[in-house]
């Protein structure tokens, strides 16, 4: 069975609740929410299925932390979402872990924990650290203090040694970590009065979930290694499956473990939020099928909304550039089109330099994964095969880890 959690967009309120640090009900609502969520869905599966569910497993959004009660599991704060920035917790950070670290980032769950920690009278003996993840599994298991080490890389567990490592281990506030499995083991039966509730099976088992993006990656079942998955959404992502781990903070590039292999990330600031600048979706459908895909576009243009970019150039002052302007819109978006294959290619070229297993197949998830002539142009550009992947919903890869964990004759 697979849940998966989304990013709850921030709203004004919240964004300007995030200067501070407030302890009142009204900021719990995001984890009211989540629980409602968990259990509507609960609800919502077909009573006539529910004694077939064998294993449950659940996604969350990275980086989204919890202080909890280490003996209740309420929790103590309201929790720091995914986006929020925690540079008051930056320097000291920076202080105890190695340069470049991925916890080095005002936004890691590590600044989140040494932000809450600094907190004048917080209630520091009996709290602990969960990822959304982790305690949404928690409500079904009820064993306290498990996490998994896809969501634990953010507050620096290192996953090649599988353990926290010792700069962080000699910090006070590693009292508060949790524990770390790999992603998809067993932690336990589903807690019975849910079971009964519900009507789950006796042996109904909660498995260690991931991260979204994980997830999201895991549905396309690109399982081995030079396969990648490419999401063209608003932004141009990329994950590829390695044997070798990479990490380079100057590229925003680092690693996440599965199992015996590394799933190697980096995401550019182009994407399809340019192209939403110049055209509505239903202008992309009707110009992309105008386009020539075996055939070069002239236009070498650097599409990006903003200035800047991070990967595959590592450049704050990057100008975008969308100029000239043909007087054919499908000439413009043939342009801009082969342009972002050109940087999706720069990318994987860069992943392959810094070390990592060559892309062999590209699977396309996100919104221009639908454009064909784009897929042609991409397979050109790449010298790659390139198809749409089949799967790309986070919650079908939380089920597919969830069928990893359960027991072998379900
Ligand atoms: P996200 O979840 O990152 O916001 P989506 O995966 O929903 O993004 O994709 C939305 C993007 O897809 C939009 O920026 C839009 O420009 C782009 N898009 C929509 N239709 C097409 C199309 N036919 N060809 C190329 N891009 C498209």
């Amino acid at each position: 069975m697979l849940l998966s959690t989304s990013k709850g967009q921030s709203t004004p309120k919240e964004r300007e609740n995030t200067q501070f640090l407030w302890k009142s009900d009204e900021k719990m609502d995001w984890v009211r929410s989540w629980r409602a969520a968990l259990f509507s869905l609960l609800e919502d599966i077909p009573i006539h299925l529910r004694p077939l569910v064998a294993s449950i497993s659940i996604d969350g959004t990275s980086a989204t932390t919890l202080i909890v009660d280490s003996n209740t599991g309420e929790p103590l704060w309201r929790p720091f979402l995914y986006n929020e920035s925690c540079p008051d917790a930056l320097p000291t950070v920076k202080s105890v872990a190695p340069a470049n670290h991925t916890v080095c980032s005002g936004s890691s769950t590590l600044c989140k924990l040494v932000s809450w920690w600094n907190i004048e009278g917080s209630n520091k003996k009996s709290a602990l650290l969960l990822h959304q993840a982790d305690w949404l599994l928690w409500l079904l298991h009820g064993k306290l203090g498990v996490s998994d080490y896809n969501n634990a890389l953010k507050v620096g567990y290192d996953p090649a040694s599988d353990s926290y490592p010792s700069w962080l281990r000699s910090q006070p506030y590693s009292q508060l970590l949790p524990s770390v499995i790999a992603p998809g083991t067993s932690i336990g039966n589903l807690k019975e009065e849910i079971r009964t509730q519900f009507g789950f099976q006796e042996d109904c088992i909660v498995c260690a979930g991931t991260t979204d993006s994980i997830a999201a990656f895991l549905a396309a079942r690109a399982a081995q290694p030079g396969k990648a998955v490419t999401s063209l959404g608003s932004t141009l992502a990329i994950k590829l499956l390695s044997t070798t781990r990479i990490d380079d903070a100057r590229f925003g590039v680092y690693s996440h473990r599965l199992d015996d292999k590394w799933l190697v990330g980096g995401a550019s600031n182009t994407g399809g939020a340019v192209l939403k600048q110049f055209f509505t979706d239903e202008q992309l459908q009707k110009l992309s099928e105008q386009i020539n895909p075996m055939e070069a576009s002239p236009l070498d243009y650097y599409p990006l909304k903003a200035v800047g970019e991070r990967f595959p150039v590592a450049d704050p002052n990057l100008v975008p550039r969308l100029h000239p302007r043909p007087e054919s819109d499908v000439e413009y978006l043939h342009g801009i089109l082969e342009s972002i294959a050109h940087i999706e290619a720069k990318a994987y070229n860069l992943l392959k330099d810094l070390g990592a297993t060559q892309v062999e197949e590209v699977l396309t998830a996100g919104g221009g994964a639908k454009n064909e002539k784009w897929t042609k142009i991409r397979e050109r550009v790449l010298g790659l095969p390139v198809s749409r992947a089949k799967q790309t919903e986070a919650a079908y890869g939380a089920a597919l880890l969830a069928l990893k964990g359960a027991p072998h004759d379900s």
